[in-house]
């Protein structure tokens, strides 16, 4: 029963939880309340699933990994919590996060540390690192995170599980706080390919509330998950094989590989060219949207209120002061510093052209191949601590992701195998599949095949 699944979660929370540091929140009795009226015959019916933090619901605390947030409630449900709901859902308990969702590492969330279940001296990725982290714990059946640049899809690849980006505008972000609103998307991170599917079947489709929103049907990502790879064409772009990839991480993405090519898939080489110029793009336009964005949180509307301040000016400076942390305030100043009148041209409106070419890579690519093979991430986990000495580093190491949020299409990560890799041992890697805009269900379907 539904009663009993969640009082399991609970037990695995207490029992291990501590340790991983995943959860920053639950509330057993509320979604207890919930299960006892739960209908077993929708297709999600009873299943709780966990939230990130910066989505909300109802009731719930919605923190983003922030002291800003730290004490808000949540007015209302958004648009994914709704329709999780339809489906039969229980959202159950509210995982960390980087604040706003701004790194790759989970650590710079400002409440929590969070740790990867494999080796808990190393970080789940980020930054929805607490959604992927419990997954793999089995603190949790499945989730959802945010992927703005990679957000999903690099802690599922760093924890052993799986993580999907939708195409932009296939699910609706209304109720998501957003961070760079033309990349964020919400997506599943779940144990396999099928409970993907299905998650994005409950999650997926218009909603008026979301200006992004395609109005589009949404197709069966079930009906063809098992029909295998025979006849596809799978490209592998050369630039993503190139040095600053580990030597492990290579030989799993390549196993995998040859294993779709083993059941029919045709590999094909292919090229991205502008990929060297998508960390530098996402840096610019990223932050440029996070600026704007966070000018919401002004101490007066949501969250923390500094103390005692002279006058408003003070009051709104105060409040960021102490409320956003470091890797916060250094987006908000490059993101204005990118905007601002005579940088914009030579760096924003630069970036949206480069974003154009990058698109384009994709599209040529896509005209003579089904769907894109990868590494998700550079290396395994990396051990806490070592991004803080080096955030450029931490920004690089995006590279293989961050280039479908510019183009909006979909990607998943699925589990390639381990690796011993800086001293740790067994550590996962993730094979990246890239498809065409809205193309998730071929995209699925590759993916059970290479599971
Ligand atoms: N690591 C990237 C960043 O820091 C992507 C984060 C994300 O996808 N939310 O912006």
């Amino acid at each position: 029963t539904p009663a009993k699944i969640l009082e399991g979660l609970a037990g695995e929370i207490t029992a291990r939880d501590s340790k991983t540091g995943a959860y920053l929140s639950h509330d057993l009795e509320s979604a207890l309340a919930e299960a006892a009226g739960a209908d077993l015959g929708l297709p999600l019916g009873g299943i709780p699933i966990g939230i990130k933090d910066n989505m909300n619901v109802l009731g719930q605390p919605c923190t983003c990994g922030s002291k800003f947030l730290e004490n808000f409630i949540s007015p209302y449900d958004a648009t994914v919590i709704k329709k999780l709901r339809a489906a039969g859902a229980i959202p159950f308990g509210r995982l960390n996060q980087d604040e706003f969702a701004m790194g790759s590492s989970t650590e710079n969330s400002a409440l929590q540390t969070t740790r990867n279940p494999h080796d808990h001296d190393r970080i789940p990725g980020g930054s929805s690192g607490g959604s992927a982290a419990a997954v793999a714990d089995g603190t949790a059946i499945a989730t959802l995170g945010s992927d703005t640049g990679g957000s999903i899809r690099q802690p599922a690849s760093h924890c052993g599980v799986v993580g999907l980006k939708p195409s932009y505008g296939r699910v609706s972000r209304y109720g998501l706080v957003a961070f760079a609103s033309s990349l964020d998307q919400i997506g599943p991170i779940t144990r396999s390919v099928e409970d993907a599917a299905l998650i994005l079947q409950a999650i997926a489709g218009f909603d008026p509330a979301d200006s992004t929103s395609l109005d589009v049907p949404v197709p069966d990502y079930l009906s063809g998950l098992n029909d295998g790879v025979k006849g596809l064409k799978l490209g592998v772009p050369k630039e993503y094989f190139g040095e600053g990839i580990d030597p492990g991480v290579r030989r799993n993405v390549e196993a995998s590989i040859q294993n779709l090519a083993a059941q029919g898939a045709e590999i094909v080489e292919i090229s991205l060219p502008h990929t060297e110029h998508a960390v530098a793009t996402y840096y610019v336009i990223a932050p440029a949207e996070a600026s704007s964005n966070l000018s919401r949180f002004d101490g007066i509307r949501y969250g923390h209120r500094a103390s005692s301040p002279a006058d408003i000016l003070d009051l709104y400076k105060k409040s960021r002061e102490e409320g956003f942390g470091a890797e916060v305030k250094r987006r908000i100043i490059l993101g204005t510093y990118v905007l601002s009148s005579g940088y914009y041209d030579a760096y924003y409106g630069r970036a949206q052209k480069v974003r154009t070419l990058i698109r384009r890579d994709f599209e040529n690519a896509f005209q003579k191949v089904d769907a894109i093979l990868s590494p998700v991430a550079p290396t395994p986990a990396r051990r806490l601590g070592a991004s803080a000495a080096d955030p450029l580093q931490e920004y690089l190491s995006d590279i293989f992701t961050i280039a479908a949020n510019l183009a909006g299409i979909p990607g998943i990560s699925i589990p390639c195998g381990t690796v011993d890799w800086d001293g740790g041992k067994n550590l996962p890697t993730g094979l990246q599949i890239l498809a065409p805009h809205l193309g998730e269900a071929k995209m699925l379907q590759i993916a059970k095949a290479a599971e």
